[in-house]
């Protein structure tokens, strides 16, 4: 694979591209192609160093899974019905850890981040709610549980809010890892 011309000097121009003026990174389709472009290189460039680093994602996507229907359940009982949904107002970014993580497991790339700019609507969100899985959505999407939530859970299942807060931990957890890991080997 040949260096792509977005190429710096390793994952700090990755991280770093796109900070300006506070805005979520690679925000505009160029950033975020050469953010991505970026990233396939390093991956290529040092995939025999990257067994510890997979086998970390692999298992953050078997903890995403075992809540997937417990938070579309969730959603269900709650953002359905709420007055300021999130998917509408906040301005939900990926982050580096997200896009490391959807590399590694080869998940579908996302075309940009969710808002092309400040106030849009997030452009994965369809008349059902979102559109693409939850493996390929910003981490935030996964790992926030509003106040309403956490009082529907506690009124409804305690057991599963325990579960679902811990398993929501040990993945932030494992991402973390995960990007530490990324960095020691591609920015040593
Ligand atoms: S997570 Fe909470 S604040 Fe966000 S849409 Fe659902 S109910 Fe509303
Ligand atoms: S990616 Fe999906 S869950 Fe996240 S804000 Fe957009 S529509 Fe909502």
């Amino acid at each position: 694979m040949s260096r792509p011309a977005s190429f710096f000097s390793g994952v700090d121009s990755v991280c770093a591209v796109g900070f300006e003026d506070n805005a979520p990174p690679w925000r505009n389709e160029q950033l975020w192609q050469a953010a991505d472009n970026t990233l396939q290189y390093l991956i290529y460039h040092y995939q025999y160093q990257l067994d510890q680093i997979i086998e970390t994602a692999d298992s953050i996507k078997i903890l995403v899974a075992s809540i997937d229907s417990p938070l579309d359940w969730l959603c269900k009982n709650t953002c359905a019905q709420c007055f300021a949904p999130c998917c509408l107002v906040a301005d939900v970014s990926y982050d580096f850890r997200d896009l490391v993580f959807i590399h590694l497991t080869d998940q579908t790339k996302p075309p940009g981040q969710p808002r092309r700019k400040a106030h849009d609507v997030c452009r994965y969100l369809g008349p059902e709610g979102c559109l693409i899985p939850r493996f390929e959505r910003p981490w935030i999407c996964t790992w926030y549980i509003c106040a309403v939530q956490k009082k529907y859970l506690a009124d409804h299942d305690e057991i599963l809010r325990t579960q679902l807060l811990s398993v929501i931990a040990q993945a932030g957890m494992l991402r973390k890892q995960m990007e530490d890991l990324f960095i020691t080997i591609v920015a040593p």
